[in-house]
Parts: C-alpha cells; sequence; structure tokens
C-alpha cells in the first residue's frame, strides 16, 4: 500500500510539472524535479535492499529541496486586484522568453483609468480591474498578471489563430456596461498583443514594446484589438531615431529657427513674425515636422533645452540686427506646456534676454489654449514673474482645446491666435455653423479688448473675409512661409512703407 501511495505521489508530481511547466519558475521546476528523481531513485534502491532506511532521507532531501525553493506566495500576488504582481511579471516573463517558444504577451490596457477613478474611486477601479482579470483568467485558462498600473496580462504559448475567438469573446465582454458597487459605467478599453520570436527583440524590448503601443495605438489607429507588426515597430525606430537627432541637434548646434511674418491689418505691413524651430538635419529622415519632435522632446525631457536654444538664437537675431529699434514690434516665441509650468522659466527667459540686452516687451510669449487650460497655478505665476519683466503673451491654437470660455473673462493674455482648422472649414461647403461659430467667437474676442491674429491665411479670400471681421493679425502663406533668417530681413526691407 505504502509503495503504490508512493508511486502514485511520483506519478501525480511529475504529471503536474509537466503540465503546468509553463505556470511554475524555473528554479522551482528544478527543485521538484531533482527532489523527486532523488525519490524515485531512494524507492528504487530501497526496493532492492531493504534493510536501508534510504527512503525516509530521500524525503526529508526532497522536502529540504522544494522548501529552498519555496517564496513567499504573498509576494507575488497583487492584493489589489487578486491577479499576480508586476515583479512576478517580469520573472515569469523572463523565464518563458528565453524558453524559445513562441510566446504571446495579450494585454487589456484601460485607456480611462484616470476619468474613471475620479469618478468611481481608486477602490472600486480595483474591483473592476478584478472583474475583468477573472474572465480573462476564465477564458484563457491562465494566469492574469497586473503588469502596469492600468494593464492586466497574459503569457500564452498558443498559435494566434487558435485563440481569435477567444479575443473576441474578451472584446465582446470589454464593451459591456459593467457594475461595481452603485456605479453602472462603459469603460474604454484595447487589447496588444505582442507576439515574441516574431521579431529579433530582447526581453527588455518587449516591455519597452508594450509600454510604446500602450501610449500610441490610438495615434497608429483607432482598432481595438492591437497586434504588434512592422509598422509599429518602423514607428517606435523613427521616434528613437527623431529622440537620437535632438540630443544631437541639442548639443551640436543642430537647431534653426525661422520666421513666419505677421501682416497688421490697421499698419497694412508686416510689424512681427512668429520664430518657429526647425532641425538642420533633413538628410536622416527627411524633413520633421515640429509637430513631430516637440512632443518627443517634451517626452524624453530635452523640451527645456530646445526651448532655452531657441529663445537664445531668437534674442541673438534680433539684437545681432537690431530688430527692436523700428523694423519690428515684436516677435512671438512658441511655449510647450512643460515649459510653462517650469519654476526656473522666468529666471532662464531672463537672464537670456539681459545677455542679448532685448526689450523684454520686443518678445511676445505663445502659450497653447490646451497648455493654458491644464497648467494651473504654477503658470499663472510664471506669467506674473514674466509679465513684471514686460513680456506679453498669446494664447495660441484657440479653439482647439478646451476653449475654457470662463477663464477668458479673466484675460491675462494679449493676443488670441485662432487656429487654422477654425478658418478653413469657412470656405468649403456647407459652411454656415464653422461661419456662425467663427464670427461669433471673433465677436466675443473683440468685446473683450484681446487683439486676434487668424492663422493659416492661403487665399485673397480669406484675407479679405477676415479683414472685414475686424482682425487685428493675419498670419498664413498668403502672405510668406516661415523663411531662414536672412529671406527675412530681405522681406522686411522689401514691404511697401
Ligand atoms: P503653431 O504655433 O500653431 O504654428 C503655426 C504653424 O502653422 C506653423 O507650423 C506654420 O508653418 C503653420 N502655418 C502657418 N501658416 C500656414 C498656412 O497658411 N497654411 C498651413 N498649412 N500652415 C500654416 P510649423 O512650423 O510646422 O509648427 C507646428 C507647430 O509646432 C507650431 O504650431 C507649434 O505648436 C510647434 N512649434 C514650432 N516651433 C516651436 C518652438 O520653437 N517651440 C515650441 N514649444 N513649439 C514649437
Ligand atoms: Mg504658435
Ligand atoms: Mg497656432
Amino acid at each position: 500500500m505504502t509503495y503504490f501511495a508512493v508511486f502514485f505521489y511520483i506519478a501525480l508530481t511529475i504529471i503536474r510539472v509537466l503540465t503546468s511547466g509553463d505556470a511554475i519558475r524555473r528554479e522551482r521546476k528544478f527543485a521538484i524535479v531533482t527532489g523527486t528523481m532523488i525519490w524515485v531513485i531512494a524507492a528504487i534502491v530501497q526496493f532492492f535492499n531493504n534493510e536501508i532506511l534510504l527512503f525516509a532521507m530521500a524525503v526529508t532531501l526532497m522536502i529540504l529541496f522544494i522548501y529552498l525553493s519555496f517564496e513567499n506566495p504573498k509576494e507575488h500576488f497583487d492584493e489589489d486586484t487578486g491577479t499576480l504582481n508586476k515583479r512576478t511579471f517580469h520573472l515569469m516573463l523572463n523565464d518563458q522568453y528565453d524558453s524559445n517558444k513562441p510566446l504571446l504577451v495579450v494585454s487589456v490596457v484601460m485607456d480611462d483609468l484616470l476619468p474613471i477613478q475620479s469618478v468611481i474611486g481608486h477602490d472600486n477601479v480595483n474591483r473592476l480591474l478584478e472583474q475583468v482579470a477573472n474572465q480573462m483568467q476564465l477564458l484563457f485558462s491562465n494566469f492574469v498578471y497586473h503588469s502596469r498600473n492600468n494593464v492586466l496580462s497574459l503569457l500564452l504559448h498558443e498559435p494566434l489563430d487558435e485563440i481569435n475567438l477567444k479575443l473576441s469573446q474578451l472584446e465582446t465582454y470589454l464593451d459591456q456596461t459593467f457594475k461595481v458597487a452603485q456605479y453602472s459605467f462603459v469603460a474604454k478599453f484595447h487589447i496588444d498583443i505582442i507576439k515574441t520570436k516574431t521579431v529579433k527583440e530582447s526581453c527588455d524590448e518587449i516591455y519597452e514594446l508594450m509600454n510604446y503601443i500602450t501610449a500610441h495605438h490610438q495615434s497608429i489607429n483607432g482598432q481595438k484589438i492591437y497586434l504588434l507588426n512592422e509598422a509599429i515597430i518602423s514607428q517606435k525606430q523613427r521616434h528613437l531615431t527623431i529622440e537620437r537627432m535632438l540630443h544631437d541637434a541639442i548639443n551640436h548646434d543642430g537647431l534653426t529657427v525661422v520666421y513666419q511674418p505677421i501682416y497688421d491689418v490697421a499698419k497694412k505691413c508686416f510689424r512681427s513674425a512668429e520664430a518657429l524651430v526647425r532641425l538642420t538635419d533633413t538628410q536622416t529622415i527627411g524633413f520633421i515636422s515640429p509637430e513631430e519632435f516637440i512632443i518627443i522632446a517634451e517626452r524624453k525631457g530635452l523640451i527645456m533645452d530646445l526651448g532655452r536654444i531657441v529663445f537664445e538664437k531668437v534674442c541673438a537675431f534680433s539684437a545681432t540686427h537690431q530688430l527692436y529699434n523700428e523694423a519690428l514690434d515684436y516677435i512671438e516665441v512658441n511655449l510647450s506646456g512643460i515649459q510653462c509650468v517650469h519654476p526656473d522659466l522666468p529666471r532662464q527667459l531672463e537672464t537670456i534676454m539681459k545677455r542679448y540686452d532685448i526689450p523684454p516687451a520686443f518678445l511676445n510669449l505663445e502659450i497653447t489654449e490646451t497648455a493654458s487650460v491644464e497648467s494651473g497655478e504654477m503658470l499663472d505665476r510664471n506669467m506674473i514673474d514674466l509679465r513684471k519683466l514686460g513680456c506679453s503673451f498669446s494664447m495660441d491654437d484657440f479653439g482647439t482645446g478646451y476653449s475654457n470660455l470662463s477663464k477668458m473673462s479673466e484675460v491675462v493674455y494679449d493676443l488670441v491666435k485662432i487656429d487654422k482648422s477654425l478658418i478653413w472649414p469657412c470656405f468649403t461647403e456647407n459652411n454656415e455653423k464653422s461661419l456662425a461659430i467663427l464670427k461669433n467667437m471673433i465677436n466675443m474676442l473683440l468685446e473683450l479688448n484681446v487683439k486676434i491674429v487668424a492663422e493659416g491665411i492661403e487665399t485673397k479670400e480669406m484675407q479679405d473675409f477676415l479683414v472685414a471681421q475686424n482682425i487685428t493679425y493675419l498670419q498664413g502663406y498668403f502672405f510668406s512661409r516661415p523663411i531662414p533668417e536672412e529671406e527675412f530681413l530681405h522681406f522686411l526691407d522689401c514691404q511697401p512703407e
């Protein structure tokens, strides 16, 4: 009976190790396999030599082995959601990644974690994630990891076509109205899938790719299930290249500033300009728009340096040609949302203006509407300090952000720049609504006594219409594209007096 029981247990252990091998960590597997082998050998030896009491010693050894490989299970659990935690996810990914079998990392990402958290509270978000994790476990019969704040992941060894059905069931499940405590709501999820070994990557790269597609899937396309493919990898490569180019440009004078003249309707000439940054390197991957590289600079912590260089170049150019003596009234310089809330910004700009002896009133700082709504107190403080020095401010891209109209009553901007996306639709068919919005917006701004710049003026028709609306300044390709310093000086010289 004893031997039968022993063999039964051994067989069970072996089967268990073989069937759930993927879920067991390598050290633990090694301990179990070695321990079991010692046990089997001891059992066989003892079977033939009944007088040696080897078996008991083997059992002790096996228990010791397994004991040494024990870990505190609490270390692996995420108590908030009842799933396995981030640390375990990393351990298992490293383990299974090395096992050379193709591996699918399937992640359910909750896109609107923060807004939902602010409505239903932190604890209830955890209940929601727990519900989703249970469903994932049920569908895929596999462990679920809370691999990042708003991400639940599975590590699967099945081929992708075999899990398609389960994936679409999961997708349907995620679309439902969730009920947590007294709240019913729909949450926004998407599913990222990374198939390893299809591309040459290391384990670290998988984490990076996971982060990357989570952050960028919306900008790439709006699908719900998102499979990592060559396009994303090359886009990520492009971002890395741009990041490297930015580092180079910042360290080796690879940035230039171009100027787009701004037309003064009353004076009928160009009395100001907007400074726009460009990367000098247009060889590596062609021309890169600042719309693309500014975001990368912001994400990679390079924007303060970039902003400083642009500001310095504008000051140097203005000083060299004494632009503030008659040639121009002011130059507009764009500030990124991150610069706006940097406690060091006023001091940084003041130092540069002093170095080049530029009157601060010559510089108008553009802050986007989105940054102005999102930035809060730090921006207010910076604006007060800079205003004390004499700088003025423009609200850029008006009409594209949150249009916080209540805030407009405390207008702290000298200029408001109406974005081209509000202007262009007025010059298409069925433009009644766009016209109504634009006209009323202009009237509101005029009543608030701010000066208006209309951006993106490309035709005579646009110019005539906006002049009729009493707009103060016009900017756009109709007058001039952004041009390099020398060309800009020539442009100013040639304008009619
Ligand atoms: P923005 O500040 O709204 O600048 C206006 C953009 O509209 C410029 O694009 C300009 O070339 C373009 N534009 C002007 N008139 C026309 C037109 O008639 N038609 C068309 N299609 N486009 C027109 P650019 O230079 O590519 O800059 C894009 C954005 O990048 C800027 O938008 C600004 O948000 C950002 N940016 C540019 N330079 C800097 C900078 O030095 N610092 C920061 N933080 N952001 C910058
Ligand atoms: Mg601007
Ligand atoms: Mg703009």
